[in-house]
């Protein structure tokens, strides 16, 4: 499914993640004492990526696997930048996963026999979509909020607390009931911990995504080329050098709002459905 999603948009794309199945590059199953979540890893420039999963057949992580295939795809791409220069900025790090998950989604739209398998797919995508853009952009005010507060002093666990649950009050909005032991919630992200301020790179990745997405629906010629050529060169330029050639520019709010209309215009289907 994600290879055919994959070469739909390219054959190349598809040739690239191929030997992922073929030469034994996935640790899809499940067993006992595996480390739970799924990533891609380059390993070293020379050699190649690994992708590790809990498979278990669930639409969920048929998306999954788009999104580390996405990310297995960009490492091989950006491989040839050697081993200083092929690790992305953190602003491009999600592109590739949910472009490659993007690709798929709409596969699998396109494919939706009955109104209600359209409905669950897209119901699935808002929500994941609400969770990458609104919930990280909130975690990410949360470190901000927190390194502000910390740069005046040390902090109490409750301290800590009290920002978490008013940034969490604000930014899921008063339909949410928040259940004793919420407020130590900020503890289960670890990117808090190991990479601060990763979070915002969901958010700009999506919305990079989006917008990237919709010019490839527009239908430019050479975006397949522009796109490899973009993932080639790995972490070597800045995004604003990146996104010129789409003729895409982050530090336009029209780029924010192009990704964010996609978003609010799968609601709107979702909204139409229920009439
Ligand atoms: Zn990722």
């Amino acid at each position: 499914m994600v290879l055919s999603a994959y070469a739909d948009f390219s054959p190349e794309m598809a040739e690239i993640a191929k030997p992922f199945f073929t030469e034994g590059w996935i640790d899809a199953a499940v067993k006992p004492g595996k480390a739970p979540g799924a990533f891609a890893h380059p390993t070293v420039t020379t050699v190649h990526p690994y992708v590790m999963l809990n498979y278990l057949g669930k639409p969920r992580d048929v998306m999954t696997l788009a999104h580390e295939l996405g990310h297995g795809v960009h490492q091989v791409l950006a491989a040839g930048q050697g081993e200083l220069l092929s690790s992305t900025p953190l602003t491009l790090a999600e592109t590739a996963s949910v472009f490659g998950e993007m690709l798929t989604f709409r596969k699998l739209l396109s494919a939706a026999k009955t109104q209600q398998d359209r409905k669950v797919l897209l119901a699935g995508k808002v929500e994941d979509m609400i969770n990458t853009v609104v919930r990280q952009i909130a975690f990410y005010d949360f470190e901000c909020k927190l390194h502000a507060a910390r740069a005046e002093g040390e902090l109490t666990p409750g301290q800590i607390n009290e920002i978490w649950m008013s940034v969490q009050a604000e930014s899921l909005g008063p339909i949410f009931e928040f259940m004793d032991g919420y407020e130590t919630f900020w503890s289960y992200i670890p990117h808090f911990v190991h990479s601060p301020f990763y979070v915002y790179a969901y958010a700009f990745g999506d919305g990079l995504v989006n917008a990237l997405y919709a010019v490839y629906e527009e239908g430019d010629p050479d975006f397949q080329e522009k796109y490899f050529d973009m993932l080639r060169a790995g972490g070597s330029k800045h995004h604003k050098e990146l996104l010129a050639p789409f003729g895409l520019d982050a530090s336009d709010p029209a780029f924010w709002d192009k990704g964010l209309s996609m978003i609010s215009g799968m609601i709107d289907e979702l909204e139409a459905m229920e009439d």
